[in-house]
Order: C-alpha cells, then structure tokens, then sequence
C-alpha cells in the first residue's frame, strides 16, 4: 500500500496505492475542496496542476449530499478520477462543538461512498488547555475503537483508514494518542495541528508536535498532517517526516487579499509586481489585479496560491532525489526567524538529529553546499565526521608519522610516489576536520562547497574536529605544510601549536620539497624504493 521509493533524511518520496487501485506519490498535497460548490473545481487541479489527490468533508456530504454520493460515489460528486481523501467532520466539532452524526454513520458513508482514504469521527483538540485537550484524545479513541468494532462487523473495507492524532500542543497526550492508535492497526496517521498554530507562526511548536507524532507511530507508514497548507513550511514538515498535508488556506488566503510564495505571503495591496510565473501571474500584472472584481480577484489569487503550493512540493521532492533536502530548509529558515527559530530547536533535539544521522545520505548526485555553523550542525556533517572518525582515523597512526597538508594542497601523483610511503597523508582546513588521501575524491568530501568565510568564523570548532582526529589516531609525530592562503595559515599555526601542546612532535615545512630531500633518509626505514616507482 505504501512504498518508499527515495529518502533523504527523515524525508521521503513514496508511492501510495489505495484499494481501488489509484496512487499518488509523495510528498503530496491535497487540497481542501468544498463539495457543495467547487470555487476552484477538482477537475481544474488535475489538468492544470497534475494534482493527484484532493481532500474533501464526508460530514458536509452525509448531511448535504448523502443520496448523490451513494449512488454517484465521492469521486462521481467531485468530478475527480484521483485519489480522494474524506475528512470526518471534526473540523465541524472543533467549530461548533459537535456534530449530529455517529462514528459508525460517518464511517459507514467513506465506505460506501468509496473514499480513497477515509478518516474516523474524530475530536479535535485545537488549542485546548490540557484537561480538554486528554478529554478530546479519549473521546477521539473511543470514536477510532467503535469505527474499528463497525468496520469488523461490515467485512472487507474499500477504504484505506486513517488515524487522527490528537493532543494539541500537548506532547505527551500526542505521543500516548499516537501510541495508542498504532497499536490499532490503521493504514495511516494523521495528525491533527491547530491552525492558530501556523496562522501565529508557532512553528517551533508545530514541528514539536509533528516529531512526536512520528516518534510515536514509527516511520513504516505514510503520516498526514492536518492543515498544512503554507508553502513555505512544506520542507520541513517534509523534512520531520510527514508524507501527506491538506488545506485549504489556498482559498482562504485569496479570500482575504494574502499572495502566497514559498517564502512568506504578501497583501496583494502591498505588491507592485507580481514576482512568479505561474500561469496567472504571467497574463496579468499586480495593477490589474488589484482591479479585478472581487470574486474574480479571489479566485486568480486562489489558483496563483496553488501553483505556487504544487511548484513548492515538486522543489521538495527534487531535493530529496538530491539529498539536499536538509539544504533546503536551512535556506528556508531564512524565510522568517520564526522558521528560523523552529529550525534551530529542532536541530537542537539530540533525539531527532541522531535518527536523521542514521538516515543521512551516504551518497548524492549533487554537491553539497555550506554556509555556516548553521550547516555546521547538519545530521550529514556530523555523521560524516563521526565515520571518519570511527571508522578510518581511530587508531589509525599508531604511533607512526602524519604528512598534513593544506585542503587546497594540489598533490599530484607524481609528487605524492616520491614521499615516504611510511607517511600518513592527511588534509586539515575542511569542515569534516582531517580526510585521509584515499577518501579525498569520495562523497562527501569531494562534493562540498563552502565560503573561506566558514572556516574563518568557525576556526575553534573545527580546530577542535581536527585535534580529536589527529589524536584518536594515535601519531606520534606530523610534518606539516604552511599553505598560501591567509585563512589556512591561521587554522594551521594554531594546530601546529596545539598539537606540540599535546606532546606531538610537530615539524613545519615551507615545501613539500624539503619533505621530499628527508625521504632518502626515510626510504630506508621504509623499506621497498622501488614499489614507490610503480
Ligand atoms: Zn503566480
């Protein structure tokens, strides 16, 4: 039923197939759509988005339109051949306190209607303080218990069901919710996120809830997030792990006159260009716009809101074919500082960057690039340099000799046959701290650019990185390359007398070619001359 076909990270790309037969990929975005009166129709998305995938409310439906979706199915009532997912009508309880249906009715119309993917009646908490938000998972897991007693009782399900986490805020009653369900055996996840949440830039907070969640449920299954619908926050909910988001903040946001990219929104008053090229934007300018009658103007902002929404899921799904995804939402968290600010608490949970470590990339198609100590602290940094470290440099030198030499050192074959071969070469100044010559042209070493400006800036700790390798190692003495430029001059002063603080016997060369008259000497002791001449 779900099929993971690329990762990146906690991020993937999936193939999800429902009992019918349909199937989307993802990362996918469903967007909200209204069945009673299709303002953007289904239809509209396919053909002009590829949407592969809408979702829509079974609650309207059981109590608008039950007949017609009976005897038309879901898919017949929203003209849509895709896959459809059905919301249950908690968003109705959240707004009007209930609802006049049973889990068992509202379960029993997704499955005869033939939803894609249905959800049960669920309770949502919103914002609730705590003692509503545990009444609403109790009372949500009491609905997810009958629906599952109904669908036993019905047979064979056509639909694929989804559990709604519940909990609010509150992460503890999302991880007991979330545990509680994935012992239920459902097809899916979904957990539901206060929309004040992202509306308030609470996004510090929105991310918390979605690592419990995924902690919770485990990551063999697709888990959907409610009401995600900001493009600027698709990499890193994809990022934590979520396979699926809905909304329908598209259209309530053209409601209301707000120009959505994948950086932040915009008043349409306040733009004087419109700076996409979405098919709408590309016919009219911000001045018309501006002029249109109201109800056209929503619906051109509506769509524009949604090319910029598909465009933004598509970027996403190309960094993780290119595992750059962490990439990506470093630079997105440059969009507003409280991204910044959720971005840096989450990499700040040692729990969540050590599953990404175990899921960084070993490979990429594509360069990596850093900027900062922000990229520093990337889950693929640190792993790469704890390997080099465990893996190839521990115990490494034991008590031999180490050759440094500058990262922008140009060792040519030629140059590098006529040194001892006794000699250990190893390359300082690169963020991963010291890479051994035969890992020089691997991943990711090869494949990472950075400014000089983050060695500069970030001269301590990667000092540091260097010194615990050098002495993991276990040399006893290094020969050491001043190099050229100013900024490895500096990094390699300070190790030099770092090293000598350390006991190492530390011996500065000015060219390689002095290194090279001492091989007579070392030749001997390295036995075998002739093997150097291959
Ligand atoms: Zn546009």
């Amino acid at each position: 039923m779900f099929e993971i076909i690329a990762e990146d990270h906690l991020g993937r790309i999936g193939r999800l197939r429902t009992a019918s037969g349909r199937a989307a990929e993802t990362p996918l975005f469903l967007p909200v759509i209204n069945p009673v009166a299709q303002d953007i129709p289904a239809s509209w998305m396919k053909e002009n988005l590829g949407a592969e995938a809408v979702i829509t409310n079974a609650y309207i439906i059981l109590r608008r339109l039950r007949d017609d979706a009976l005897r038309r199915g879901v898919h017949g009532i929203l003209n849509f051949d895709g896959v459809v997912m059905t919301d249950s009508g908690g968003y109705q309880v959240l707004e009007y306190g209930w609802v006049e249906a049973s889990p068992e009715e509202i379960a029993e119309l997704q499955e005869e209607m033939r939803s894609d993917i249905a959800v049960p009646l669920d309770v949502p908490t919103g914002l609730s303080g705590r003692e509503k938000a545990r009444e609403s998972v109790e009372m949500t897991l009491r609905n997810l218990e009958a629906t599952l007693e109904f669908l036993a009782r019905r047979g064979a399900r056509r639909c694929l069901w989804a559990a709604p986490i519940q909990g609010g805020i509150h992460l503890d009653l999302i991880s007991y919710c979330a545990g509680r369900e994935k012992e239920m055996n459902f097809d899916l996840y979904a957990l539901g996120s206060p929309t004040p949440l992202m509306e308030g830039y609470k996004f510090d907070k929105l991310f918390r809830m979605i690592c419990a969640a995924r902690f919770a449920v485990g990551f063999g299954k697709p888990l959907h997030l409610f009401g995600a619908g900001h493009p600027m926050i698709f990499p890193f909910i994809v990022a934590l792990g979520v396979d699926m988001f809905d909304s329908a903040s598209y259209y309530l946001y053209a409601r209301d006159g707000r120009y959505m990219t994948e950086t932040g929104t915009i008043r349409v008053e306040k733009l004087d260009y419109l700076p996409c090229c979405c098919p709408v934007c590309s016919r009219i300018d911000a001045a018309t716009l501006k002029q249109m009658p109201r109800s056209e103007r929503v619906r051109a902002i509506a769509m524009h809101n949604l090319y910029v929404c598909f465009e933004e899921v598509k970027r996403v799904k190309q960094a993780i074919r290119d595992g750059r995804l962490m990439e990506l939402i470093e630079q997105r968290a440059r969009s507003h500082p409280s991204l910044y600010q959720g971005f840096i608490e989450i990499m700040r949970d040692e729990d969540l960057v050590k599953l990404m470590e175990e899921n960084a990339p070993i490979s990429g198609r594509r360069g990596i690039n850093l900027y900062d100590e922000m990229s520093l602290g990337r889950p693929l940094v640190r792993v790469a340099r704890r390997r080099l470290l465990e893996n190839c440099l521990a115990g490494r030198g034991s008590g031999g000799e180490a050759l440094l030499l500058p990262e922008t050192f140009k060792l040519s074959l030629e140059k590098a046959l006529k040194l001892p071969k006794n000699l250990d070469i190893l390359f300082y100044g690169s963020p991963y701290g010291l890479i051994p010559l035969g890992l020089r042209y691997t991943y990711p070493f090869s494949q990472t650019n950075y400014p000089r400006a983050l060695l500069d800036s970030n001269l301590e700790e990667l000092l540091a990185e260097a010194l615990k390798q050098f002495m993991a190692a276990g040399y006893k003495r290094a020969y050491i390359l001043k190099p050229e430029t100013r900024t490895l001059k500096k990094f390699e002063e300070e190790l030099a007398k770092k090293l000598r603080d350390l006991g190492v016997a530390v011996e500065e060369l000015g060219d390689l070619g002095e290194l090279m008259s001492y091989a007579g000497g070392w030749g001997s002791a390295a036995g075998d001359e002739s093997s150097r001449n291959v």
